[in-house]
């Protein structure tokens, strides 16, 4: 099989690897049909990630099961499941407290996409082995298109995470959204659909900017700090000035997400965030866990996260394709089930 390598600056090509086989009663094969590159991906391939190639690229997708152990009972072959971006084992004390990014069986950092924790391949691979198929594989709601739900396994279900908790606790916060690519404009139209009285967009990107309006958002291209205007700010740009930028513009005892990824240092206004109370949160996200609540929103017909789909793209035409400058591409390939589909 091929695996999508990243083996240089702006630069994949598929490398044959040996198909994956399972290794336990725990595992699945599954086979991606709709996958998509993660906000991340565009930094990697721009030469800002901090892992050297080659790696095999690509941890957001929808996929086919293809195989699975005798143990496995959550989902069986033919099936469409969102794989999510973190191997974890379901049954560690992390896991078992929903810190399923922090799983103690695999070590820190286990990922597809970028072999921080191991290697564990990329979802723009033609096979991947999945090691804790009940515990990772969430089957794909019916009715839910695989092409617009691909980002579900990242982006998507982390947007859900950045403001939908936040949203329920303080129903019609003001939202400050600070982005540069998908998760912005996810974060915009799930804001809308949960109740926020405003949201404010920016963005340099006009593109991106008639995007958040479709989802009601007034936008711009940068602003001035704007002191105490805002219950909830995201910042989604890893650029620690535009982090700076989101704090300074919370009211008192605002909360700020960050989706991280600051690949270069900088600093933030420590004695501003202090005179007005500002709660910071940067994590990785422990995105299983909340998968389903994001499906579920998706499923509700409330939100329309096909609109950020900017390509579909034959999965042939990864290697040319991925490096040019999309917001959210998702490469498909034929999905006909097996004959043995349940
Ligand atoms: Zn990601
Ligand atoms: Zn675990």
């Amino acid at each position: 099989m091929r695996e999508l390598t990243y083996v240089a600056r702006h630069s994949v090509e598929w490398r044959e690897a040996p198909d994956p086989k399972l290794r336990s009663d725990q595992e699945a094969i599954v086979a991606p049909v709709a996958a998509t590159s993660c906000d991340v991906d565009s930094a990697i391939l721009a030469g800002h990630g901090f892992i050297d190639p080659p790696f095999a690229l690509g941890h957001e997708c929808v996929a086919r099961v293809v195989d699975i152990g005798d143990a496995v009972t959550s989902v069986v072959p033919g099936e469409l499941v969102v794989v999510p971006w973190s191997i974890n084992c379901g049954d560690c004390e992390h896991c078992r407290s929903g810190l399923t990014a922090h799983c103690t069986a695999v070590p820190h950092m286990a990922m597809y996409g970028a072999p921080i924790g191991g290697s564990w391949g990329g979802l723009f691979s033609d096979l991947v082995r999945v090691p804790y198929a009940d515990a990772m594989l969430v089957p794909l709601p019916e009715g839910l298109d695989p092409v617009a739900m691909a980002s579900a396994s990242d982006n998507w279900s982390l947007s859900w995470r950045l403001v939908a908790p936040h949203l329920k606790a303080r129903p019609g916060a003001r939202v400050l959204v600070v982005a540069r690519g998908s998760i912005g404009l996810y974060v915009c139209d799930i804001a809308r659909a949960l109740g926020a009285s405003s949201v404010l967009y920016v963005d340099p990107d006009p593109e991106h900017r008639a995007l958040a309006r479709s989802y009601g958002a007034s936008t711009a291209a940068s602003i001035e700090p704007m002191p105490h205007a805002f219950d909830l700010a995201v910042e989604a740009t890893g650029r620690v000035d535009q982090l700076a930028l989101a704090v300074k513009s919370l009211a008192p005892e605002g909360i700020c997400e960050s989706a991280g990824n600051h690949f270069r240092p900088g600093e933030l206004p420590l004695l501003d965030m202090y005179l007005t109370g500002v709660t910071l949160r940067v994590a990785r996200d422990n995105v299983r866990n909340h998968i389903p609540d994001a499906l579920e929103l998706a499923a509700s017909g409330k939100v329309a996260p096909e609109r950020v789909v900017s390509h579909v793209i034959d999965w042939e035409q990864l290697p040319d394709a991925l490096p040019g400058k999309h917001l959210k591409p998702v490469f498909v390939r034929d999905t006909t089930p097996p004959s043995t589909a349940g």
